[in-house]
């Protein structure tokens, strides 16, 4: 017994290891990706759900290795934020999404918002409200265009310089949304003390709200909620016809999913029909 408790201790070491080389290697990689220019940033359209109009896109990083392998952002945006690369790729991905948006508003009829994810790290290490004032200048995007989604996790810290970096923020006219509600602390006191103009239904409610009773009922007490603060709401990972017209009898104003279209690059989501860019 003695002898397999040395072993497994020794296995486990082995496995610690490589996930210290694993990580190493992939924080590499990551440096050579943001020299080499291997990101892309896709966008998702977000509709009207009365009139079925895009309003606007959420910026998805993408990353395309050398070998023409595909690393999803869940894999690397944890390492990032663990190294402080995120820093310089999240600057990266704003400055990309804001040249984008800015083009669309000269060409599209009507005005096409854009969403960004913030990473809580992008708010304790760097300037961020004079980092978004010089982008939205270089690129001439309206600030009232540029909607930041952050977690509910960044609010309920209660961090004082959090607060003051989005009042300012919220000054130049940037929207704050917080993503992924209804995951974490379901609660929605703290939300009234921060700019927060929306919120997004986390995927999971909806995923099952057509089936389940109960993420029904979940969803149209986050859209009572929501409704009794003025939140605008908007539900992620709509899939189906059923999804959609579910959330459109509980009056959700906004969705975004599949149902409606894939994260899509720059030029693709330029060309929607729907948006007739003059492309
Ligand atoms: P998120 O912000 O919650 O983004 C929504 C995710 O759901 C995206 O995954 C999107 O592609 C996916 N999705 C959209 N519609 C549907 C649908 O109908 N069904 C299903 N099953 N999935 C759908 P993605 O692009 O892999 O991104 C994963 C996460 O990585 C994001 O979750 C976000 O937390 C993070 N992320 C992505 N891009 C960035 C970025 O530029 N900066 C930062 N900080 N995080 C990012
Ligand atoms: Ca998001
Ligand atoms: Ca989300
Ligand atoms: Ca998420």
């Amino acid at each position: 017994a003695k002898d397999s408790g040395k072993n497994s201790a020794r296995f486990f070491t082995a496995d610690m290891d490589q996930a210290v080389q694993m990580r190493t290697r992939l924080e590499a990689q990551l440096r050579r990706a943001l020299d080499q220019n291997e990101f892309r940033v896709y966008f998702q359209p977000q509709v009207d759900l009365r009139t079925h109009r895009i309003v606007g896109a959420e910026a998805l990083i993408r990353w395309v290795r050398e070998d023409g392998s595909m690393c999803p952002p869940s894999e690397f945006i944890p390492v990032a934020e663990e190294t402080g690369l995120i820093t310089p790729i999240g600057e990266w991905v704003l400055r990309q999404a804001c040249t984008e948006a800015a083009r669309w508003q000269r060409l599209s009829a009507t005005p096409v918002s854009l969403a960004v994810n913030l990473s809580a790290y992008q708010f304790r290490h760097q300037d961020l409200s004079r980092l978004v004032q010089e982008i939205l200048r270089e690129t001439g995007l309206p600030a009232q265009m540029l909607e930041l989604e952050i977690t509910e996790s960044l609010l309920v810290q209660d961090d004082i310089s959090v607060g003051t970096t989005m009042q300012d923020l919220r000054h130049l006219g940037v929207h704050f949304t917080v993503d992924d509600f209804g995951t974490g602390y379901s609660s929605l006191s703290y939300i009234r003390r921060f700019p927060v103009e929306t919120i997004k239904i986390d995927q999971s409610f909806i995923r099952y709200c057509v089936q389940d009773h109960s993420a029904a009922t979940l969803v149209e007490a986050i859209l009572a909620m929501a409704s009794s603060l003025n939140l605008r709401v908007v539900a992620e990972g709509v899939e189906t016809i059923e999804q959609r017209e579910l959330l459109r009898s509980l009056r959700c104003g906004y969705a975004q999913g599949y149902y409606f279209g894939r994260p899509m690059p720059a030029e693709d989501f330029a060309a929607l029909p729907a948006l007739a860019m003059g492309v």
